[in-house]
């Protein structure tokens, strides 16, 4: 399945206790379905010190998010949204677009391919 949700999308938690809470996308891990959300779902951990590599204490860190309890905020519309899919053929490359479910407008292109001519 193409992937609706990239780095660097701006997302709005729908569940749990960072509910109504907007970030941007800063990794995204795809074998697990889960987004890391900057300054969102904030976990501290406990992290020994290594000498001369990193000092120890406490660190908050960004634990990841299912994919399913984010939505993107549009950035043409600023509505959060679903996702749509679409390809269309532009003259001879054949271009895969994600779009906006409420305004309709792409979002992003993610992938062209020149057609095969035979
Ligand atoms: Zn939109």
């Amino acid at each position: 399945m193409a992937q609706r949700i990239r780095k660097g999308d701006t997302v709005v938690v729908l569940r749990g206790r960072e509910k109504g809470k907007t970030g941007e996308v800063i990794r995204v891990i795809k074998e697990e379905n889960r987004v890391i959300v900057k300054d969102v779902n904030l976990v501290k951990k406990h992290v020994k010190e290594i000498p001369n590599v990193r000092e120890g204490g406490i660190y908050e860190i960004e634990a990841p998010l299912h994919i399913s309890n984010v939505m993107l905020i549009c950035p043409k519309c600023g509505k959060p949204t679903r996702v749509g899919i679409r390809t269309l053929m532009e003259g001879d490359t054949l271009r895969k677009y994600r779009y906006c479910k409420k305004c309709n407008e792409n979002i992003d292109l993610i992938r062209e391919k020149a057609r095969v001519k035979r």
